[in-house]
This record gives structure tokens, sequence and C-alpha cells, in this order.
């Protein structure tokens, strides 16, 4: 058994476990102190149902007040109830909540928590507008290479799997109906001394938070499990007119592009920032304090990913659903978890079809022209990402 407390980081000064938690880290709550001597807890939110990516960790800081970043899934606020008070804090001292992004196990906990304390709602100042787009009926129906994927894909109990997650969306849909937010976040906006950035990718709403050297990544950097980045998208006319101009181009905000864009922005801090994820952090006895370098290794990751497809596709032509059984080990393939292999799996084509390295057919095959622009520009920035 390894040390959980076995960790250094530049800017900390002191890290203790108040409680261990389970092995995925389920109940775990840690006491951060940061070398300006201000304290950062993290509790492990465990989620209400399936949750291989482990529970959230969810964050609360000791900037202007209490802060706490992300609420967790809709079971979420007896949880916090309960692991706060190995914190010696009361949830009604909790000012406001930073919203890291609106995926159902960072935002699902927030309309509870804000109704039982009164805290305020710090999000993207996308969020609230893009509450109305539904990314799987629009990934789903309007995305060329995603119909392409489904189309190529067997009937199996992989979708209708897939369509129990869509349920699970759909419940955390109407309930973040109800979220207000009190204080738009744009990108550079503070609150004291803590800073958000606007860092698209993994969704388009995505925060990262700074505060004292650590860095609340939410999902856009995780260690030890990627990312999942989205695929590009359009809005209505109707989303647009309620957007920020800003944020209207849908383009600008959704993609591996833009994901890779936002790691490297990340990248560029190097070991001046010590990563806060809203994932593993804990697990199986290891604590995962890694630094913005992190975002590096993602990178990387992408490029590989890539360099696996050219290996696959070779001199053949294949369809999208080929492509995704190659790419992905069958244990990832199972239930919801095939939909997003796919969209991944589309996220990558789509890179390198903008690169101009791939050849897609009305039926749905792909070939690769022999071309490596896409590695050209991975190269470029993760070069970019060095010279920092
Ligand atoms: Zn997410």
């Amino acid at each position: 058994m390894t040390d959980p407390l076995d960790i250094t980081a530049p800017n900390l000064a002191r890290a203790e476990l108040l409680e261990g938690g389970d092995r995925a880290g389920n109940h775990g709550v840690f006491k951060l102190t940061t070398t300006k001597g201000r304290t950062i807890f993290a509790l492990g939110i465990p989620q209400d149902g399936p949750a291989p990516q482990g529970p959230t960790w969810v964050y609360l800081v000791e900037g202007s007040g209490w802060s706490m970043v992300d609420a967790g899934d809709t079971s979420a606020y007896k949880h916090i109830v309960a692991d706060m008070a190995k914190t010696g804090l009361q949830p009604r001292q909790v000012q406001r909540v930073f919203i890291t992004h609106g995926h159902w196990d960072h935002d699902g906990g927030v309309a509870e928590f804000c109704r039982e304390t009164g805290a305020e709602v710090w999000a993207h100042e996308a969020y609230e507008p893009l509450k109305a787009f539904d990314g799987w009926l629009r990934q789903g129906e309007a995305h060329r290479l995603l119909k392409l994927g489904r189309q190529s894909s067997p009937q199996t109990g992989e979708w209708a799997e897939g369509r129990q997650w869509q349920q699970r969306y759909r419940d955390h849909e109407a309930i973040r109906k109800t979220i207000k937010v009190t204080h738009p976040v744009w990108d550079g906006r503070r609150c004291g001394d803590i800073v958000c950035w606007l860092t698209p990718g993994h969704t388009a709403d995505e925060l990262t938070i700074l505060f004292d050297g650590f860095m609340f990544t939410g999902d856009h950097v995780l260690p030890e499990i990627t990312p999942h980045p989205s695929v590009k998208t359009t809005y209505s006319a109707e989303l647009q007119d309620s957007l920020p101009a800003l944020y209207r181009d849908a383009s600008k905000q959704q993609g591996l592009d833009v994901y890779l864009h936002s790691l490297l922005r990340v990248a560029k801090l190097g070991d001046m920032a010590t990563i806060l994820p809203a994932h593993r952090l804990l697990n199986r006895e290891k604590t995962n304090l890694v630094s913005a370098h992190r975002a590096s290794q993602i990178m990387e990751h992408h490029l590989q990913r890539m360099n696996r497809l050219v290996q696959i596709l070779g001199q053949d032509k294949q369809l999208i659903h080929h492509l995704t059984v190659h790419l992905f080990d069958h244990r990832k393939l199972e239930g919801g978890n095939y939909s997003s292999a796919m969209t991944e799996t589309v996220a990558h084509l789509e890179f390198m079809d903008d690169c101009g390295d791939l050849m897609i057919e009305g039926d749905g095959n792909v070939s690769w022209k022999g071309t490596w622009h896409y590695k050209e520009k991975m190269m470029a920035l993760m070069d970019s990402a060095r010279r920092s």
C-alpha cells in the first residue's frame, strides 16, 4: 500500500488526509494548505450510478470567504453535507459555487446546494444559454461523420444501453434548468485571488480556475484518464441569438482542435500550476497531484490516437464502426461507452479530415490520403507547449 500523503507540489505547504474513503476515493477528504497559508478541502463525492471515472472531487477553497468548485451529481447534496462535517465547515459558509462545466456529475447538485445555502452561482457566461442546447440530438442528427458512424454500427444492445445513459442526461437536463447563474464568468474574470479561464473543448462551457498556484480543471485536464473531446457542432439561429457574441460560432467552442488549444494554454503553465482535477485525485490509495505538464501528455495521447488511426487505415478503406472497435479496447466498448468511443473516434477523424489527410465517402468509408498534415499541426502545438 502506498501512502496517499506521499505527495509534493510547488505550492503545497501541507497535506492531511482527514478521511481515507474507499479504494476509488469515495468519501475521501483531504485538507491541503497552500504556501500562502490558505486552505483547500477536497471531498470525493460519490455518484449515483456507474462511475468508471470515480467520484467527483468537489473543492472548498478559502478565497474571498469560502468558495466551492462543482457540486457533484443530482444525489450529491447529502454526501457534501456529510463529508463537509469532517472539515469543520458548514454548508452555509459557502458563499459561491463555481461550475466547471455543464455535465451531470459537476452541476447536477448545484440546484439543491444553492437552494439550501443561498450560495451564488458562478459559471461560464455561455452556460445559461447553452442549457437549451441538446448535444445528443444535435450530434446525432446533424453531425455528418457521427451519422455515418452510427449507420456503420451493427444494431446491438450497445445502443440500447446508450439510450439509458441518454435518460440520465435528460433527467439532469430537467434539474439544471432550475439553476440560476448569478455571476456569468468571462475569460480572466476574478473573484479576489481566484481567477477563471475559459478552456472549451471537453464542453463549450468549461472553466478552469486558478488559485494560489493550484488549478481546478474540472474535466479539462485529468490524471490517469484522458478527458473526452467534443466533436464540432452547429448552433440553431435561435441559440446563436441567445449567446454572447464571442461564443456564437460553435466551431470555436467544440471539437478536438478547440480542445487542444485549451490544453496548450494550460500546458504553458508547466510546473507553475498543480492540477486539482474533478476525477481521480485519489484512486487505489494513490494521490494524483500532477502539474500542468499533464496537459502536454494529453496532447501527446491525441497525437498517438491519430497515428494509430493511420496504422489501422493503412491502404484500406474502413467504416467508422470498425475504426472505433480497433481503436478502443473491448472493455471500453461496453454499454453506453460505445457511443463515447465512437464520438471520440469521430473527433479524431474530424481533426484529420480538416487537415486534409482523409477521404470520407458518402457510404461512410474512410481512407487515408498518405499525408501527415495532422501530425505537422500537432507537432507545432506541442513545440509551442515546450517552448514556454
Ligand atoms: Zn465532463
